[in-house]
């Protein structure tokens, strides 16, 4: 018979993160940049009272454990404190991805029945466009100084601190299960309608302490963290949670984005971990080229959402002398599920080896395991060569979405939607997504190989492959080019650029130069709309 441990039972809970952060490192500082006004600074203690009171708050307005409170916020600091006072008091933080179609937007608060929605005041004419459908939420509360503060037609706005203030600053967080929901976000929809999924205070925990490892993004106390993901997708990769875990210095970016905002921030707060999807990082390093610009403090930049070119990862680290850690993970992996990172030998590796192994998604991390298998669901072989569907299972992937009836799992294991390869030493490779990858003659191309290799060029700034139905082949690559500022390319060198970097079958049969490629609320190329604009070039 199995002997039981005769250890404590203890529940992960959110709010342990926060008292923990105030007791252990009360004087850490949060940056926040706001919509308005100059930088807020204050510290681990100041928000965990902040947090306190606005607990208190949300039992005053009525809401209980399990009531759903969502956001439609950029990563500021009361956005922060509602992470926290909310998940905290046993509520559900239903972050809301504020570039959804209001259509989408309204739906998934619906569905969520969000009885809250704290928002930034710059979303005041959505909040007016979706209030009139979202008849279930009772208050809408604005995260930002009562200056700032919009009136917006039709619904009753309260501000934030005005709630807050008549309120304590300690709150007896309730002692819940942490298998109890915390976070609740849901997918981008590009088929059909959103799914949520429900984290747990376990799951986030978890996933948090695992960022912090020094092989994912080491965190620490001696860090300073700029998170560029969203608070408002995938808990922003838990580094909410993770760096007040570790008592590293949290610095949020507020609404700017760009490029020379992100690069002001950097320097001034000193930064020294940052993570985003890779087309952040473009912007950020096309404004350090333009501007011949260097990095003081930055020494590790965590990427992934999509996969990141090999021509930017030597860039950071070649020129920049930044480490990349280029990841994989998806709304239903609560964060980061694998991680691409060097061990001492392979440190010692030519600069191309090693740029192409990090640009692979890496190595899962500990409580993550993963498998591919082919379309009869039999498990594939460990090659690196055999390519199929990436199934995961761990601690912190979902099982069920929010409300389904059904698992959402086969046989025990969470079907991505990725095809990949996994090497005999256990390094994954995201080769493409189900729908983006191109079946040209019964063979398959990747369109992130093909992206990887046109990024490549130096006159390229973004590249975007798409597969187009073709009379003969069944479907052919098109490439799609926005040029660096005031350089020009003709199609004829793209081709001939690309014959050398990939089979000859592979080269795309045309090549289109626009201005912008469209990105999504999370940064992502929307492949989606391409194909509809592009989908029949060969067939018209
Ligand atoms: P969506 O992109 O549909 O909004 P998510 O934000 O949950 O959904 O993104 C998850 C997907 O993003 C993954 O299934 C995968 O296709 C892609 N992805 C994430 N990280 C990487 C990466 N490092 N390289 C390539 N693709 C990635």
């Amino acid at each position: 018979m199995q002997s039981i441990g005769k250890m404590m039972e203890r529940p992960l809970l959110i709010s342990a993160i926060l008292e923990h952060s105030a007791d252990q490192f009360g004087q850490q500082i949060i940056v926040s940049r706001e919509t308005h006004g100059p930088l807020h600074r204050y510290t681990f203690a100041d928000m965990a009272k902040r947090a306190r009171q606005l607990a208190n708050t949300l039992s005053s307005l009525g809401l209980k454990a399990g009531s759903v409170v969502g956001s439609i916020a950029w990563n500021n600091y009361r956005h922060l404190e509602s992470y926290y006072a909310v998940s905290g008091s046993g509520m559900v933080m239903h972050t809301c991805n504020p570039r959804l179609h209001p259509d989408q937007l309204a739906y998934i608060i619906n569905h969520a029945d969000d009885e809250v929605v704290l928002f930034d005041s710059t979303f005041a004419p959505l909040i007016k466009a979706i209030a009139p459908h979202c008849l279930k939420v009772k208050h809408w509360i604005c995260l930002s100084d009562k200056t700032n503060t919009p009136a917006v037609e039709g619904i009753d706005v309260k501000n934030i601190d005005d709630l807050i203030a008549p309120h304590s600053q300690s709150f007896h967080w309730p002692d819940l299960d942490e298998k109890s929901g915390a976070a609740l976000c849901y997918t981008s929809g590009t088929t059909g309608n959103p799914k949520g999924v429900l984290y747990s205070h376990r799951a986030i925990a978890l996933s948090a302490l695992s960022t912090c490892l020094p092989n994912v993004l080491s965190i620490s106390s001696q860090e300073a963290v700029l998170p560029v993901v969203p608070m408002f997708h995938i808990n922003a990769w838990c580094l909410p949670y993770a760096t007040l875990m570790a008592g590293a210095k949290l610095v949020l970016p507020g609404p700017k984005l760009d490029g020379a905002s992100l690069y002001d921030l950097m320097e001034s707060e000193k930064v020294t971990i940052s993570a985003g999807v890779p087309t952040i990082w473009m912007g950020l390093i096309q404004h350090l080229e333009q501007n011949n610009l260097k990095f003081s403090t930055m020494r590790r930049t965590g990427v992934g959402g999509s996969a990141m070119p090999r021509a930017l990862i030597a860039k950071f680290n070649d020129v920049y002398n930044v480490d990349v850690r280029h990841g994989w993970g998806m709304t239903e992996t609560t964060a980061i599920a694998t991680m691409s990172n060097l061990s001492d030998s392979e440190m010692e590796w030519p600069t191309d080896k090693r740029h192409e192994l990090v640009a692979k998604q890496g190595k899962s991390v500990f409580g993550v395991e993963l498998k591919i298998i082919d379309e009869d669901g039999n498990s594939l072989p460990r090659d690196g060569v055999a390519q199929g569907e990436l199934m995961v299972r761990g601690q912190w992937i979902v099982e069920k979405y929010h409300k389904a009836d059904k698992t959402a799992l086969v046989d025990g294991w969470f079907p991505t939607g990725d095809i990949a390869t996994i090497s005999p030493d256990g390094v994954m490779q995201i080769r493409d997504r189900t729908k983006d990858v191109i079946k040209s003659g019964g063979e398959w191309i990747s369109s992130i190989d093909l992206e990887n290799a046109a990024v490549a060029h130096p006159d390229v700034a973004m590249a975007a492959v798409i597969g187009v139905k073709h009379p003969k082949w069944d479907e052919r690559p098109l490439l799609l080019i926005v040029p660096k500022p005031e350089k020009s390319l003709e199609k004829q060198q793209v081709i001939d650029f690309l014959s050398e970097r990939v089979a000859k079958w592979w080269v795309p049969d045309e090549v289109i130069f626009v201005q912008s490629l469209p990105v999504g609320g999370t940064g992502k190329v929307q492949k989606g709309d391409l194909r509809l604009k592009y989908g029949s070039i060969f067939t018209d």
